[in-house]
This record gives C-alpha cells, sequence and structure tokens, in this order.
C-alpha cells in the first residue's frame, strides 16, 4: 500500500523531522543530530565574542546572561539527552576557564560541579544545565494541572478517570516527560477542587505527605493505583481494595475512610501549588532540585559587598586556594618551582601571597591594619577596626588582596622589583575607581578614611 502510493504520487519516502517554532519534531525519538542547532548556537556566539580580551568577570556574566539562555527555550519543551548537556557544559567550562571553547582539565581552576552550586554554598552560582532542563519541565507538568491550554485538554482527554502516573503510548516524548511526574508529586502540593487531576494515592492533598506514605500496608492491597481522588470519592475506598486486608491494613482503612468521608469536592478544577502554598515556578523547582549543602561561612564576606565583580571572583578563588598561584601550577606540573617569586623561599600559596609573605606582612604593617586571620580559608573572621570604618570592610579588604596579587604578577610576569611604595600608589588610584560603586554618602564618608590610611602608610615610609 504504502509502496503503492509512493509510486502513484512520485514522491520520495522521508522520515518526519522538522523544525516547529523553532524546535526540533519528530514522530520518533530525537537523535543527537537533531540538537546540532542548538549547539551550533553557542557555537556562534562565542565566535561572535572577542574572547581572548574578556576577563574572567566578564565572562561570567557573559554565561549567565547569553550563554545559558541559549537552550532555555529547547529545555522548555524537552529533556536534553545527557551527551547535549555535556557538549553545551564543556564550551561554558572552558569559555569561563580560558576564554576559548575547549580547554584541558588543568586550566580548570574549580570542578564544574562546584561552580555550578549557590554562592551561598560556596559554588559560583553558573546554572545547572540538568537540574534547570528538570525544573523547566516540572513547571510545564505543573501547569498541566493549572492549565486550559490545547495540549493540557488533550493531555487529560487522554487521561480521563486516571492520573498522568499511569503509563500510556501517547509517544517517546511524552513518556520522558512523565519520568518526572514522581518529582512534582513530591515537590508540589494540590489544592483540591473536583479532584478529577489528583492522585488519591501519590499526591499531597491532605497534609505534608501523600496517601501511599501514611498508609503503606493499605496500599500495598489495592487494586488500581492510579485513581483519581475523584474516583476513590465517588466509588468508594472498598471498591478499590482486595478481598483479604492485613490487620495493619485494617487499621489504617479505617484512617483513610475516615478522611475520604471529610471530603468535600467543589466543582472547579484542582490547582497545585508550592509547598509554602505558592503559585510554582521554574525557579521554585530548581532550588528544591538542587542536592543542598551546608551554607559556606565565606559567602558573606566575598560575595555580600558593593566590590567589583572581578575582586568577588578572585576573592572566591582565595578562599578555595584555588588561584593559580605557583604552589598550584607546580601541582599541575605547568611551572618547575612552587617557590614565592618574591620571597623566593616559601612556598607560594593563596594564603602566602595574602597575607605570609614578608611582603604582604610588610604591606599590612604599613598601613597599620592587620587582617588578623592565618588562613585565606577563613576570611569570613575578618573585623573591622579603628582606622578602617565597619561601613564595606569587606570592600577594603577584597581592594587590598587584589593589590597584593597584582603586585605578585608584576615581579613574576614583568620582573619588576617589589615595592611598598608601588603597591600603596596603585592602592590610592584603585581605592577611587573602586569606591564610585558605593552611595554618595558612603563614598563621602568612606573615601577620606580609605585614602588616609595609604597616603600615611606613604608618609611613614618616607
Ligand atoms: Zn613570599
Amino acid at each position: 500500500m504504502e509502496e503503492s502510493m509512493i509510486q502513484v504520487l512520485g514522491c520520495k519516502k522521508e522520515p518526519l523531522l522538522m523544525n516547529y517554532l523553532g524546535l526540533p519534531l519528530s514522530c520518533n525519538k530525537l537523535g543527537l543530530a537533531d540538537w546540532a542547532p542548538t549547539i551550533a548556537r553557542v557555537d556562534k556566539y562565542l565566535s561572535g565574542w572577542e574572547l581572548s580580551l574578556l576577563s574572567y568577570s566578564e565572562r561570567i556574566t557573559l554565561i549567565n546572561a547569553v550563554l545559558n539562555a541559549v537552550p532555555i527555550y529547547s529545555m522548555c519543551a524537552y529533556i536534553l539527552p545527557a551527551s547535549i548537556i555535556h557538549a553545551i557544559d564543556k564550551k561554558r567550562r572552558a569559555f569561563l576557564w580560558t576564554g576559548e571553547d575547549k580547554c584541558s582539565g588543568a586550566k580548570c581552576l574549580v570542578a564544574w560541579e562546584q561552580v555550578c552550586k549557590p554562592k551561598q554554598e560556596g559554588g559560583l552560582g553558573i546554572r545547572c544545565l540538568r537540574t534547570q532542563n528538570k525544573a523547566l519541565i516540572l513547571k510545564k507538568l505543573c501547569d498541566l494541572t493549572n492549565d486550559t491550554s490545547p495540549w493540557a485538554s488533550w493531555i487529560w482527554q487522554e487521561y480521563e478517570n486516571d492520573t498522568i502516573n499511569n503509563r500510556k503510548s501517547l509517544g517517546h516524548h511524552w513518556r520522558q516527560i512523565q519520568s518526572l511526574v514522581h518529582n512534582l508529586q513530591l515537590l508540589t502540593k494540590v489544592s483540591v477542587g473536583n479532584g478529577k487531576r489528583t492522585s488519591f494515592r501519590e499526591d499531597k492533598w491532605i497534609g505534608d505527605q501523600p496517601l501511599s506514605e501514611k498508609f503503606p500496608a493499605l496500599f500495598s492491597h489495592v487494586t488500581q493505583t492510579t485513581t483519581t481522588l475523584h474516583t476513590m470519592h465517588t466509588e468508594g475506598l472498598q471498591a478499590n481494595l482486595l478481598h483479604r486486608l492485613t490487620r495493619q491494613a485494617v487499621v489504617e482503612q479505617q484512617s483513610a475512610q475516615h478522611i475520604l468521608g471529610e471530603l468535600q469536592l467543589q466543582g472547579t478544577d484542582d490547582v497545585r501549588i508550592t509547598e509554602e502554598r505558592k503559585i510554582t515556578s521554574s525557579k521554585y523547582f530548581y532550588n528544591k532540585l538542587l542536592t543542598h549543602q551546608e551554607n559556606c561561612k565565606n559567602f558573606a564576606f566575598t560575595w555580600q559587598n558593593k566590590a567589583p565583580l572581578k575582586g568577588q571572583f578572585f576573592t572566591w578563588l582565595a578562599t578555595k586556594d584555588r588561584l593559580p598561584t605557583k604552589y598550584n601550577l607546580h601541582y599541575k606540573n605547568i611551572v618547575p618551582t612552587p617557590n614565592c617569586d618574591l620571597c623566593n623561599h616559601q612556598q607560594e600559596t593563596a594564603t602566602h601571597i595574602l597575607l605570609t609573605c614578608p611582603f604582604a606582612v610588610a604591606f599590612w604593617r604599613a598601613i597599620q591594619i592587620n587582617p588578623g586571620i592565618t588562613s585565606t580559608t577563613n576570611l569570613y573572621r575578618i573585623r573591622p577596626y579603628a582606622p578602617l570604618p565597619a561601613q564595606h570592610y569587606q570592600v577594603f579588604f577584597i581592594l587590598c588582596f587584589w593589590l597584593l596579587w597584582n603586585h605578585r604578577h608584576e615581579i613574576v610576569f614583568t620582573n619588576e622589583q617589589p615595592s611598598l611604595h608601588r603597591i600603596l600608589r596603585a592602592a590610592i588610584s584603585n581605592c577611587t575607581l573602586w569606591i564610585q560603586r558605593l552611595n554618595q554618602s558612603d563614598i563621602a564618608a568612606l573615601e577620606p578614611a580609605w585614602r588616609g590610611i595609604f597616603n600615611s602608610a606613604i608618609t611613614r615610609l618616607g
């Protein structure tokens, strides 16, 4: 039949694959090649930027504002294959650490998993694409309950008197999305209307846990696992149970029967809401899906200040001892010796170059301010004291660390000699620039104090 139609019409047989509203559309499972345009869009941005001229902070801004956004449109509709996420991540990672589209592991200063953690937990806050993809699809699934769009109507037609937990052959795309239904039920509650879009057993429609968790013995005796709340309310619990129940199941049945008896259904549709009873958003799902770690002690010192992003990023690396110091580069076999170029006999770590190198010690003594810590992993312990005003003291310390680090570059890369006069003069000019980020009243109060600290140091040195 098919062959004869091809002969009559004189056409070729091709698989259905087309682009519809910018997304690949096919009857079959999409192949990796179908996602090539998404990767090509990332490449298009990268090739349009003057990569080698961008600083770390500019790259972070571009990753967050542009590269993260490229796959979002596709991720709202599809669960991207792991290899495609990996390919985009490789490009984001290389762009962050080298400003190029490829990089070796030795050039990555911090593991990518760590980079993708929230700043509060010691990461750089760059979005994890895998998690973001899930969050966007969960939002889509949530809209399915709350929406009256043609897509939602079609799905609910297929699932009349049934819950979306039920496996139906509605195609590969739906099967993929359906794999997240369990997460949806874990992360949301249902404000019950007519009960037609709510699972009696798996949704959290009364209290903070689904009935399957509350009554495990009872639910091991049900005949149909995907019954809606509406059906259960209409048919009664008994109609959905096996004839013989264990003693525990009988006890649980009485409690469940009581809950069902109290339930009054409304004429309106069910509404899916967050655990805090708010409207759901993809941001809510993203935060819930992240595996949260303990809060990072250095978070406030590093990020909750008005220092420029380049200073904050540098501080973030220093708190992890991941600055490209001689010690770290020697560990990766990039330089022959781990020793500091300023003092020539101790290993150059972040703590050494910013706190304990004789040059750093002389700098802090010259400005008569002591950070009062023994390691850069403990920057959160720094406290302000006279003559340094307490306001924005983090910016002042980040500036000083930044100056020490740049002074180190002058010695390593341009063969200058260490000089307190030079670093203090650089401090005065940089302080004028950095302080412009504060509001006018803070500038008026702090600029004379900060400049005074550096000027006095120059005067004392003579
Ligand atoms: Zn040193």
